[in-house]
C-alpha cells in the first residue's frame, strides 16, 4: 500500500520537470526533518536543509524526490544548522545530485559524526553566511529570484542553542516573498532565547512562512506573526516525533494570526483543525511571473490560491524637510510641515546642519 501510494505520488511528480517557467519551492516530506528546494523559472536550484528523519535514519524519500523533479544538480545549498534533521542527509543529496556553488552555513563548528559528514561531503564549497548576502537566481533574465541572509547565530543573542543559532534568508520574487529560518525559538525558555523578536522587524512582511523548529511550542511568537504577517506556514514535521509537534500553542498562534497552515506529515502533537490546517505530504508553493497570486498545492491534495498582498514598504530611514528660510527643520510627516512652498521646500535622509527639529512635530512612525 505505502509503496504504490509512492509510486503514484512520484508519478504525479515526474509531471512537474525541474524548471516551468515559474517559481517552485518544494517542501518535501522528509519525516522529522527539513528541506525544502526552490526552483527558478529557468531552472536554479537552491536547497534549504536536506535532514534525515530520526526514526527511519533514511535518505531515500528525499533523493527519489529530487530525482523524481529531474533536478540535475543542486546550485546553491543553505544549511541552517547543524542538527541532524537539517543536515543529515546532505552527503546523500550530493553524491547524487552535484553542487556548483556554495553552502552557506552558519560557519564555526559542532560536534559528532553528522556534523563531520557534511563538511567532508560539501568540502571546498563551504562558506559562511553573512548578514546581507544575496543568491540571485535567474540572473541574466527580466525577473530574478533573490534570496537574501538576515541573520545568523543568535543575531546578537548571546546564546548556545544550536536551535537559535540558525540562518535566517528571505526569498523574493517580484512581490512574492518566503522566509527560511530553521529552528529559530521565540521564547526564553531554558537554553533558548527570543530570537524571532530580534530578527521580526528586518524580516518584514513574508507571504510564505516556514515555520520554526516544525512549530515547537517555543518557535512562532505573537510578536513575530504581528510584523511578518504570513499568510500560509508550511510545517515540516514527521508522525513519529517525540517532541509532540506541532505544538498546540504554535498552532493556535498561527491561527489566531489568519495564517493556513500546510503539514508534510500529522505529527504526533495537536490534531489538524480542517478549516486551517493540512495534512499533504510534500508541499508545493508556485508562482508564475507577472501573476497577482500564489498556489499552494500538496502533493496529496488539492490546490489553493492566494493573493499577493500589496507589501507596505518598511520604513527605513526617518527623512526630514525645512525650509531655506527657517532655522528649524522637521519629521517628514510633520503637519507643519506640509505648508513650507515648494520653492523653499529642502529634504533629507539626516537632519541639516545649523538646524534645529521644530518641537511640535509628532514623533517619526
Ligand atoms: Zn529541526
Amino acid at each position: 500500500m505505502r509503496n504504490s501510494l509512492l509510486a503514484l505520488s512520484l508519478f504525479a511528480l515526474a509531471a512537474f520537470g525541474q524548471a516551468n517557467g515559474k517559481l517552485q519551492i518544494h517542501y518535501i516530506d522528509v519525516g522529522q526533518a527539513d528541506s525544502a528546494i526552490v526552483i527558478s523559472p529557468h531552472g536554479e536550484t537552491v536547497l534549504f536543509d536536506a535532514g534525515e528523519d530520526m526514526k527511519t535514519k533514511d535518505c531515500t524519500k528525499l533523493v527519489e524526490y529530487l530525482t523524481a523533479l529531474k533536478v540535475a544538480r543542486i546550485d546553491h545549498l543553505y544549511v541552517s544548522h547543524y542538527h541532524f534533521d537539517h543536515i543529515g542527509c546532505v552527503a546523500d543529496v550530493l553524491g547524487h545530485f552535484p553542487l556548483r556553488g556554495k553552502s552557506y552555513d552558519r560557519g564555526e563548528s559542532y560536534a559528532g559524526a553528522t556534523f563531520k559528514a557534511y563538511v567532508a561531503a560539501v568540502g571546498e564549497h563551504r562558506a559562511t553566511a553573512q548578514v546581507g548576502d544575496k543568491v540571485v537566481l535567474d540572473a541574466d533574465f527580466d525577473v530574478p529570484v533573490t534570496i537574501e541572509t538576515l541573520a545568523l547565530n543568535g543575531a546578537g543573542v548571546d546564546t548556545k542553542n544550536e536551535n537559535d543559532l540558525s540562518v535566517v534568508a528571505k526569498l523574493t520574487f517580484e512581490h512574492f516573498t518566503a522566509e527560511f529560518g530553521g529552528d529559530l525559538s521565540g521564547e526564553k525558555a531554558g537554553d533558548y532565547e527570543d530570537i524571532e523578536t530580534k530578527v521580526a522587524d528586518q524580516v518584514g512582511p513574508i507571504n510564505v512562512y516556514k515555520v520554526h523548529h516544525h512549530c515547537s511550542t517555543h518557535s512562532t511568537n505573537e510578536y513575530w506573526l504581528q510584523k511578518t504577517t504570513p499568510q500560509v506556514g508550511v510545517i515540516s514535521t514527521g508522525d513519529t516525533n517525540p517532541y509532540s509537534h506541532p505544538a498546540t500553542a504554535c498552532l493556535e498562534r498561527l491561527h489566531q494570526a489568519g495564517v493556513k497552515t500546510y503539514w508534510t506529515e500529522t505529527g504526533k502533537g495537536a490534531a489538524p483543525i480542517s478549516t486551517w490546517d493540512v495534512v499533504g505530504g510534500s508541499i508545493l508553493v508556485e508562482m508564475t511571473p507577472g501573476a497577482d497570486h500564489y498556489t499552494v498545492k500538496p502533493v496529496s491534495g488539492e490546490a489553493h490560491d492566494y493573493p499577493l498582498k500589496a507589501v507596505t514598504p518598511q520604513p527605513t530611514q526617518q527623512s526630514y524637510v525645512w525650509s531655506v528660510r527657517s532655522k528649524i527643520y522637521h519629521y517628514a510627516d510633520c503637519a507643519v510641515a506640509k505648508s513650507i512652498s515648494e520653492g523653499n521646500r529642502r529634504t533629507g535622509t539626516t537632519p541639516p546642519e545649523g538646524k534645529t527639529l521644530h518641537q511640535g512635530c509628532p514623533p517619526p512612525k
